[in-house]
């Protein structure tokens, strides 16, 4: 693989970063992922908008422009001939060469790194056709989930969780609500009707999130951002989830029990349809 790395093209093997790195020591760094289909990038502008506002909320600047950016993605699909898969794209605060809490005063360069992955069918991906199992488990990470930082311990331990109960993924719950999954926006669908779990700092601003709904919106479904329990869930007629890497994925089951007919349901389905084609269209 070739990857990207503070301005330069190299082998993997040769890529290199600081151990003094605020990204490695702190978890100081924010990054994104944004989705390869048919070689072209699906919602871009949406993922560089986000980069920013993520980088703004920790005071840092990138060290490179949005078109910049957009060249780097392309170079890299094409150096590794992705048709279908993603570009994942990270920056951190830099290396200020020692370690201390404080923030390097005047600030050091950010670094900035990209690889690519390789997913040979990933629209046509099985599990949309079966639909996946979801666990609820506590969420306990800090208050700011708005920003997308690479402090994914937690998701990490929820995944392993979910992996031990026999399930695919975790929905997190906090004061009895769901707020997100481990990597993707939650929802479940009662009477026609989409309900998710508006935005705030409690969870991330999804950029397929927001796709969707505009998707749905535009198709005169009925949409409401809100809140819901895991027995609001459990009681509902589908459920599903959203994300740059699964765009619209079905969840069939909850804790071990059904949701609705335990299958993939209608909406979800028409969703993930209208997303796949209507992202293919406007990608980059
Ligand atoms: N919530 C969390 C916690 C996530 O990690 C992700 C994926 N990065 C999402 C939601 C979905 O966001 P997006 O649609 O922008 O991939």
């Amino acid at each position: 693989r070739i990857v990207h790395v503070n301005g330069q093209y190299l082998p993997e093997a040769e890529a290199t970063v600081s151990i003094f790195d605020r990204g490695f020591l702190m978890a100081d760094g924010v990054y994104e992922v944004t989705s390869v289909l048919g070689g072209k990038l699906i919602d871009f502008p949406g993922h560089a908008a986000r980069l920013e506002r993520s980088l703004a909320e920790l005071d840092m600047t990138s060290p490179v422009t949005t078109d910049e950016l957009l060249a780097i993605h392309r170079e890299l699909v094409a150096r590794n001939s992705i048709t279908d898969g993603m570009v994942y794209l990270q920056i951190t605060r830099g290396n200020p060469g020692d370690r201390d809490f404080a923030y390097p005063d005047p600030p050091v360069t950010p670094t900035i790194v990209l690889f690519t992955q390789s997913k040979p069918g990933l629209a046509d991906n099985p599990a949309a056709k079966t639909g996946i199992k979801v666990v609820s488990i506590e969420d306990i990470r800090w208050g700011r989930r708005d920003i997308k930082t690479v402090q994914l311990l937690y998701p990490s331990i929820g995944k392993m969780m979910a992996k031990k109960a026999g399930a695919d993924d975790a929905w997190m719950v906090e004061d009895g609500f769901v707020t997100e999954g481990t990597s993707n926006n939650a929802y479940i669908v009662k009477n026609g009707r989409i309900i998710t779990r508006q935005l705030g700092t409690d969870i991330l601003h999804g950029i397929t999130r927001a796709a969707v709904l505009r998707f749905a919106a535009e198709a005169q479904m009925e949409i409401e951002e809100r809140a819901f329990t895991i027995d609001e869930a459990l009681a509902a007629d589908e459920a599903f989830v959203t994300s740059a890497s699964a765009f619209v994925m079905p969840v069939v089951q909850i804790d071990g029990a059904a949701v609705g007919d335990g299958r993939p349901g209608r909406v979800a389905t028409r969703l993930r349809e209208i997303y796949l084609d209507e992202s293919r269209k406007a990608a980059l």
